[in-house]
């Protein structure tokens, strides 16, 4: 069901923390849930409340939408 009132405010969007993807041991092998694409070094992320990351680019269309994790369904805050 298709519900306009879904998605999140541009305040909470320019909330979420941006980070660029700086590869090394610990995070070699993270990759986008929404393009299934590895990240790379110099990728734009969002970083949600819940710690997951997500390509900018990719999470900014599924945040129109809606307002929850794509992974863990957590609300965004
Ligand atoms: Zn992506
Ligand atoms: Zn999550």
């Amino acid at each position: 069901m298709f519900n306009a009132e879904a998605g999140i405010s541009d305040d909470k969007w320019e909330a979420l923390t941006e980070t660029v993807f700086t590869e090394n041991a610990s995070n070699k092998y993270l990759e986008c849930y929404i393009c299934q694409e590895e990240f790379n070094n110099g990728n734009v992320l969002k970083v949600l409340g819940c710690s997951h990351l997500f390509h900018k680019d990719c999470i900014r269309p599924w945040f129109d939408q809606r307002d929850t994790c794509p992974l863990c369904r957590v609300i965004v805050q």
